[in-house]
């Protein structure tokens, strides 16, 4: 059994790429450079370099003393959050707009939901010159509005999707639309281990640096490359996918994946994937994904907008199957006073995505000298408002 991708694109059942037509000359230029370019030590060079003095890694791995004192085991923080623009994504933005650049690609596009990957997108695309065109519901257009003006400010165009309920995956058509219409000029930069292979690989081989990092720092800090626990939150996956990436094959390194179970599973308000969904084809892979009986998609729901999303990544998708990593759903609620609690121990605000991994004290029990790594993919900031409407503060 191998956790990573085989040479057909697919982990385990899961992966592909179920593809218009019209898509595929795109898609197929991509799987036939992706691995060849980033193999390039001019490439390797320039994307080190970029997370190096651009994005500020590598990030530290941070040991939580009194977060540790209270669960009595051993946490170490991934700081992700430290990063430039104050998560993990700018990590896959990078270096999918460099890979844009050896495509001879100028023109970005991209989708966002909750803005996060908008932003991440609009950054590099400022770094390096290029246009960029984000696709963005009407609705979530309306509700995000600091990162719509981010987005702005850093010089892209936002084009509002009026179609369908007016959110992501209307977004996303739109997006899908326009690299129909542009085959040769643009290169489309999806945000997580999501969409038709080759993405999910590409987008978890630039995340992977973070495992890359966590061996190396821990080996400094408990002379050991591995921990005995990682634990990630998993909207599409793609921090999860970079904080376990060169431990997936490692079995004596357990792994947990932990989703947003909104008002509860059973609550029809959730976006518990692993937990409710079941096998079908979203955003061009086979996966699991949250779905009626007729195969409609379900609206997914969490207070955390970056796991508001019905389906999952493939890779998670057999992890889950597989049994190879443990899935962990967690409330709003919970989610909510694990950030408070992250904020009063360590003076660190979490994003309200990261607060779900931070929750899973209360379901799960370690011992004294585990060692156990969480990932925290970005900081509360984007959030106050959030946190300030349900703490009353
Ligand atoms: C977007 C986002 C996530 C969820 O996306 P993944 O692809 O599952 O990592 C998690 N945390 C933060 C801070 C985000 O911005």
């Amino acid at each position: 059994m191998t956790y990573n991708i085989n040479n057909k694109g697919y982990y385990g059942e899961f992966g592909g790429a179920y593809i218009p037509e019209m898509l595929y000359p795109n898609v197929e230029e991509l799987r036939q450079n992706y691995l060849k370019i980033m193999a390039e030590p001019s490439f390797k060079q320039e994307f080190d370099q970029l997370l190096k003095d651009y994005v500020g890694r590598p990030s530290p791995l941070y040991f939580a003393k009194r977060l540790s004192e209270k669960y009595n085991t051993k946490i170490y923080l991934k700081r992700e959050d430290l990063n430039h623009t104050g998560a993990h994504k700018v990590n896959n933005t990078i270096g999918q707009i460099l890979m844009a650049q050896r495509l001879g690609k100028t023109r970005i596009i991209a989708e966002t939901g909750a803005g996060q990957h908008g932003v991440a997108t609009a950054t590099v695309c400022a770094l390096m010159g290029l246009k960029c065109i984000v696709y963005m519901g009407e609705i979530d257009i309306a509700r995000q509005a600091p990162n719509v003006a981010r987005m702005k400010m850093l010089g892209a165009e936002v084009r509002p999707a009026l179609s369908g309920s007016r959110t992501l995956k209307d977004a996303t058509n739109e997006a899908i639309r326009d690299w129909i219409n542009n085959p040769v000029d643009t290169h489309y930069i999806i945000g997580s281990v999501v969409g038709p292979h080759p993405y999910p690989d590409m987008v978890a081989r630039f995340q992977a640096v973070v495992s890359k990092e966590i061996q190396w720092q821990l080996k400094d800090k408990e002379n050991t490359t591995k921990p005995d626990y990682v634990i990630a939150c998993v909207g599409g996956g793609s921090n999860a996918a970079g904080a376990f990436y060169h431990y997936l094959e490692d079995t004596s390194v357990n792994l947990i994946a932990v989703e947003a179970a909104g008002k509860g599973v059973n609550s029809g308000e959730s976006a518990a994937t692993s937990a409710l969904g079941r096998e079908g084809i979203i955003h061009g892979s086979k996966t699991l994904l949250m779905q009626t009986n007729d195969g409609q998609i379900t609206e997914p729901y969490s207070i955390s907008a970056g796991l508001d999303y019905p389906g999952v990544g493939p890779m998670h998708a057999h992890l889950f199957k597989s049994g190879r990593a443990e899935f962990i759903s967690i409330t709003d609620d919970e989610a909510m006073i694990a950030g408070l609690e992250l904020s009063q121990l360590e003076g660190i605000i979490p994003a309200i995505e990261s607060s779900h991994a931070l929750a899973i004290f209360d379901q799960k029990q370690f011992k004294p000298n585990d060692i156990v790594v969480i990932n925290l993919s970005g900081r509360g900031d984007k959030d106050l408002k959030n946190y300030i409407d349900y703490f009353k503060l």
